[in-house]
């Protein structure tokens, strides 16, 4: 990688709340580009260039035509970034591939569902590309995007926190939300948040995926001392997991 590595960014089917976190940096942006060359940044800037290093991408794969482009992107960038939930693993948009493709399409566009050319099922950029780092959260946390370019221009390869939200939550003193009668996926989501939305007074809904290795038996555990029982949490994960947990559960068959 060169010295001041040449970035672009991308948007698939997202709501682009990603890119706007890095717009949001600010000051730090400044700091940002002393680091990087950024070449194509549609929410940023009007320039473009396919002479790029770096791709950030956001969003789902939705359609062939995405696939298409996301394979161009791949071939022209060194590095391929996913960035937040919806490119990562799904994320919300991954809500729909459990119904009927006509119903949901019917549903959102009523006469002009005819219109809509998309595939029955919204992917992550893994199931398309091979992806070389990951940044989830719905939207990514600055500071991790911040700790995720560093690591790259270093050449260290970025990892994640695998410890569950519990552990931050925790640490944050915040009152559990399974006390409120809430259901929570903190016991099985990836920290790295700070439990922000379980300090804001309500609960995790598991934005940045799952933990590399969930453990399933405590968790049970504490459905149990709450009087409820693994069905009852179901639709809870089919709020970001749709894509994740169909794919774990056909990883865990082949095992
Ligand atoms: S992960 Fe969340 S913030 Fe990012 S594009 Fe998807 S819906 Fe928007
Ligand atoms: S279950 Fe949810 S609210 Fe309770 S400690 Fe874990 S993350 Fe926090």
């Amino acid at each position: 990688m060169t010295e001041r590595p040449r970035v672009a960014f991308f948007d698939f089917t997202g709501c682009e709340g990603d890119q706007l976190q890095v717009v949001n940096l600010e000051e730090r942006l400044f700091d940002l580009v002393e680091v990087v060359e950024v070449v194509s940044f549609r929410e940023a800037m009007s320039e473009h260039s396919d002479d790029y290093e770096i791709a950030f991408i956001e969003g789902s794969v939705v359609t062939a035509h995405d696939e298409e482009r996301l394979a161009g992107i791949r071939e022209n960038a060194d590095v391929v970034v996913a960035l937040g939930s919806c490119a990562a693993f799904g994320g919300i948009n991954a809500i729909r591939n459990d119904q009927d493709f006509e119903t949901v399409t019917e549903r959102v566009y009523g006469d002009d569902a005819d219109m809509i050319e998309a595939n029955p099922e919204a992917r992550p950029i893994e199931s398309v590309v091979e992806v070389d780092a990951t940044i989830p959260g719905c939207p990514i946390d600055r500071e991790e995007f911040v700790q995720v370019v560093t690591g790259l221009i270093r050449g260290v390869e970025p990892t994640l926190p695998n410890h569950p939200v519990c552990v931050e939550c925790k640490l944050e003193e915040n009152e559990c939300a399974f006390h409120r009668d809430e259901i929570c996926l903190g016991p099985v989501t990836r920290g790295g948040c700070g439990a922000d939305c379980v300090g804001e007074g309500t609960h995790c809904w598991g934005c940045r995926g799952m933990v590399d290795t969930p453990s399933e038996d405590a968790y049970t555990a504490v459905l149990e001392e709450h009087g409820l029982d693994a069905e009852e949490i179901v639709e809870q994960y089919q709020l970001y997991w749709g894509w994740q947990r169909p794919e774990r559960a056909t990883q865990e068959e082949a095992q």
